[in-house]
């Protein structure tokens, strides 16, 4: 495949995809990732005017309809969660410390972006933008206070979350159709561990958006790179 041809995006076709072979998974759709709800952690791309609430909530009204069965992630932080900048003294959202953790009794540094207070368990921030009826089911993520999740599948601790068993118990289900945010975060790694898990990934290019836009631009690159994701350009 050439240059151009790999980085050109493919049409969505609805009718390749049998609801009974495929899930929709929609990463992150809560108002702290959203600057129309004044989210502390608004991705750009998500303004009042923009279009994106109102597209999102168009394809999944969609996707319903044909038979689709939604998953959503929630990122569900605990008020003293370890990614939040207000935790850790003399420094700033979108500072990044080192820290270390114990992933199979090996202790190893990891770098941790830290952002702003977003999705607290239980505040307005964390509640989903779209109403609960275009959710069949939804999963939490970043739970735990000393590890955090981009992740809807495993943390950084690599503790699977719920959503894996529940992709595991689908043995007919091939395909995942991925959307939300952040493209260079949440989107990302969701992705990168269900490919992963054997899945084939279909990306919505439109329903997704970056904290920063180098960043997506990277991430859709790596994705595409694994040979399992391909990008369409929207659902409808
Ligand atoms: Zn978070």
């Amino acid at each position: 495949m050439d240059i151009q041809s790999s980085l050109r995006n493919m049409n969505f076709n609805i009718s390749t995809l049998s609801p009974e072979f495929a899930r929709v998974v929609i990463v992150d759709p809560q108002k702290d990732f959203t600057i129309q709800h004044g989210g502390s952690l608004g991705v750009p791309g998500t303004e009042a005017g923009s279009g994106y609430i109102e597209r999102v909530i168009e394809a999944m009204t969609f996707l319903k309809s044909c038979g689709f069965t939604i998953l959503a992630t929630q990122d569900w932080h605990p008020s003293n969660h370890l990614s939040f900048a207000s935790q850790h003294p003399n420094k700033k959202p979108f500072d990044t410390i080192m820290l270390i953790r114990t992933l199979l009794n090996m202790e190893e540094q990891f770098e941790q972006v830290l952002w702003p207070d977003h999705c607290v368990q239980g505040s307005e921030g964390a509640e989903f933008f779209i109403t609960e009826d275009l959710i069949d089911f939804s999963f939490p993520k970043g739970t735990h206070k000393n590890f955090d999740s981009y992740s809807g599948i495993k943390d950084d601790g690599g503790i699977k979350t719920e959503l894996h068993s529940h992709l595991k118990s689908l043995e007919k289900v091939a395909s995942l159709i991925i959307y939300g945010l952040a493209t260079d975060y949440c989107v990302y790694a969701t992705v990168m561990d269900a490919v992963d898990m054997g899945f084939d990934i279909i990306l919505i290019n439109d329903l997704i958006s970056a904290v920063h836009p180098e960043g997506g631009e990277k991430a859709i690159e790596l994705m595409k790179a694994t040979g399992k994701v391909v990008v369409c350009d929207s659902i409808l």
